[in-house]
């Protein structure tokens, strides 16, 4: 027995069940800040319609059963409004899911429009046919007749489900699995649901079905909550993904982002609790300076982004946060915190065409601001992204080379000091950009270390200096050793001795000829270091400390490790030069006390190589005597001149 059955013919459990479902769902959305983008307003409208059509179903249905005793024209109302709002909403269904997925990026404009057509078309056949009777009409006695199109209701139903899944199996590549799937059973649901409409009219089922296919949707990608944090009253870094994704391609957006300086260091300082209550209050106060048209994103460590489709004037918010900034973040619950903040700042003429463009460019701009070093605001212009495309060129150009064992080693000749004999060279990397041109290590340096394949990378220049020392023409030559540098990240790799012992092994090379240049950075985690260092001591490994006085140099760290070299820092041979004094030269005495050989880097000219010479350095390596060449050129370097002596006429190799 149903529950309306005393008012009509139809059963109206179902779609009666899902209004306050509905209500329910319409609250809470409103209620909560949802995302400005295109894709919340299209699931708005889908709530909306969704509740008008199963309220408007009843009705109608009502009405029908009563057809003898109603107005002609009340029924023809109530039955025209009902399939106009069906048919909107299953294009709307449909609508919301070419939103979601951003099917206008990969489908053409034109075709967008042409796949309203049929919405039109269905309209106007239900607005004609109180007069014409296609869809339906009433007879004399307000009987409902089915009309010669009657179908075509039903058509228009599963030609945009199906259309919704062309859209997403078009767009597949983009989209996550459990979203793909997601939608698959969203559209499935409609299907089902307009199939069980169609078998039997008496049960008003379409609501009901239309109603799990929205809670699909709602659960997975529209529940606001998932895209707020709401400790802070702002949007989360999902949200601004979602927002940003309509934005791709266009520069409809200003943009503010703010970082606070050396988060880390002022979280550990002040606790979880405190910089918790100073985020609250920064958000507040972010939410003070804009209006409601401007949304707040918290991104994590301690980043929040203001964006608004409406002008912002950036030099003036950032001017205000910057002095705000100024005075302590206080509250009842906790002490004053101190702390300063970057801006980001976006030009207008940058235009992003994915996801991950973006996302990088701002990471890099926000962790610059975040980054005490740089004292200024960031601006991504034209420039900045022009830097940003450089790095991906360097990160792409340089993972394929480490992936083809490509990346070319160069030498630079380490010179004897008593007898002018080139004894040893120093390996450096070199990356061959895609126009010829070589890469500087300064560059790709850090970012394998960033991306951790600087140990690969590590590895194989010394695969090549293995593979150099045993070339017949080598061996004969007077070059001992070559230096081989070993990134600080490299040594916390546990499994690093044993490998370069491998290789060493297999070009039958006696570890004495390979000596491993170490800067102080590394020794900051001496421990790990430790262990490394003593293995392959053990086994006959040299050791150099290198850029030595380019930076905090530590007596005690020094002893930690054993080793055989000290390499002077170029930064310190040249303070020398300017500034004279005795420094230098107690420097050199004092390590050659605690038993220590002495290379200097940057020997630049003659007057140069003399007086470090004088002062008693062991060897000299610097462009006065060759700048860093690639095998086939250091092999003609050293052949030549016998056993490898240096002439007096260096200063050729000077640029
Ligand atoms: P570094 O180990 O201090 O290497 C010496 C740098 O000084 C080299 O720069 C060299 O070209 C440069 N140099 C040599 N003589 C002179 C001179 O007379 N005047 C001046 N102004 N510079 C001179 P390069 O080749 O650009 O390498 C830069 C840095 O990149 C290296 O500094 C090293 O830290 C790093 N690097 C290079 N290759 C490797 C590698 O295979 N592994 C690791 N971990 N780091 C590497
Ligand atoms: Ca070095
Ligand atoms: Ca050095």
């Amino acid at each position: 027995m149903s529950i309306l059955s005393v008012l009509t013919n139809y059963n109206c459990d179902l779609a009666l069940a899902t209004i306050p479902v509905q209500i329910t769902l319409m609250v809470y959305y409103f209620a909560t800040r949802y995302l400005p983008t295109r894709q919340s307003r299209s699931f708005v409208a889908v709530l909306v319609v969704s509740l008008l059509m199963t309220v408007s179903d009843i009705v109608s249905s009502v009405l029908v059963s009563h057809g003898n005793m109603v107005p002609i024209g009340l029924l023809y109302g109530s039955t025209v409004a009902y399939y106009m709002l069906l048919v909107l909403l299953s294009w709307l269904l449909f609508s919301y899911v070419a939103e979601e997925i951003h099917a206008y990026r990969m489908i053409s404009s034109r075709f967008r429009l042409i796949t309203k057509a049929p919405l039109f078309f269905m309209l106007a056949l239900v607005a004609v046919s109180p007069g014409m009777g296609i869809i339906f009409s009433f007879d004399g006695n307000g009987q409902f007749q089915i009309g010669p199109a009657y179908v075509s209701l039903y058509l228009f139903q599963w030609f945009y489900a199906l259309l919704a899944v062309a859209y997403v199996h078009t767009c597949r590549e983009t989209l996550h699995r459990i979203q793909r799937r997601r939608l698959y059973a969203y559209n499935i649901l409609i299907f089902v649901g307009t199939f069980l409409a169609a078998l039997d009219e008496q049960i008003l089922i379409i609501s009901y079905f239309y109603l799990l296919a929205i809670l699909v949707i709602f659960l997975g990608a529209q529940n606001p909550e998932s895209f707020y944090e709401t400790r802070l009253d702002a949007f989360n870094s999902r949200g601004f993904r979602s927002l940003m994704a309509e934005a791709l391609g266009e520069q409809k957006y200003w943009l503010i982002g703010i970082a606070i300086k050396d988060y880390s260091g002022v979280r550990e300082l002040y606790g979880d609790q405190q910089m918790d209550g100073a985020l609250r209050k920064m958000g507040q106060f972010f939410h003070q300076l804009v209006d409601r048209r401007t949304s707040l994103f918290y991104i994590r460590n301690g980043r929040f982004i203001l964006l608004s489709h409406w002008p912002l004037d950036e030099d003036k918010l950032c001017q205000i946060i910057h002095e705000r900034f100024q005075s302590a973040w206080h509250s009842k619950d906790f002490a004053d915190i101190f702390l300063s903040a970057g801006c980001v700042k976006m030009d207008r003429s940058v235009v992003f065409f994915s996801m991950a463009e973006l996302i990088r460019c701002l990471r890099l701009a926000m962790d610059r601001a975040g980054d005490p070093a740089y004292t200024k605001d960031i601006h991504i212009d034209a420039a900045f992204n022009r830097e940003i495309q450089r790095r991906v060129l360097v990160q792409q150009t340089l993972s394929n080379a480490i992936e083809n064992d490509a990346v070319v080693m160069f030498l630079q000749p380490l010179v004897d000091a008593k007898t002018g004999a080139v004894v040893g060279a120093e390996a450096l990397a070199r990356l061959e950009g895609p126009d010829g041109g070589f890469i500087p290590p300064s560059e790709f340096i850090p970012l394998a270390e960033a991306n951790g394949t600087i140990s690969k990378l590590g590895e194989q220049i010394f695969a090549k200096a293995c593979a150099f020392l045993s070339m017949p023409a080598v061996r004969k030559s007077s070059v001992e050793w070559i230096n081989v540098n070993l990134s600080p990240l490299q040594c916390r790799d546990r499994t690093m001795p044993r490998r370069f012992i491998r290789i060493k092994d297999q070009f039958r090379l006696p570890s004495s000829a390979l000596h491993l240049e170490l800067t102080e950075e590394a020794m900051i985690q001496a421990d790990r270091l430790q262990e490394s260092v003593r293995i392959m001591r053990e086994d006959g490994f040299q050791f150099a400390l290198d850029d030595y006085g380019s930076g905090y140099s530590n007596a005690g760290r020094l002893l930690s490790i054993p080793f055989r070299t000290i390499k002077l820092d170029r930064s310190i041979v040249v303070a020398h030069f300017e500034k004279g004094g005795t420094y230098l030269e107690d420097i050199i005495h004092s390590l050659h006390n605690q038993g220590y050989e002495i290379t200097a880097e940057g020997v630049e000219d003659k007057r140069m190589a003399d007086e470090l010479i004088r002062l008693g350095v062991d060897y000299l390596q610097g462009f006065f005597y060759a700048r860093p060449m690639s095998e086939d050129d250091f092999l003609a370097y050293i052949r030549p001149k016998g056993k490898g002596a240096v002439s007096d006429d260096a200063e050729e190799n000077l640029p």
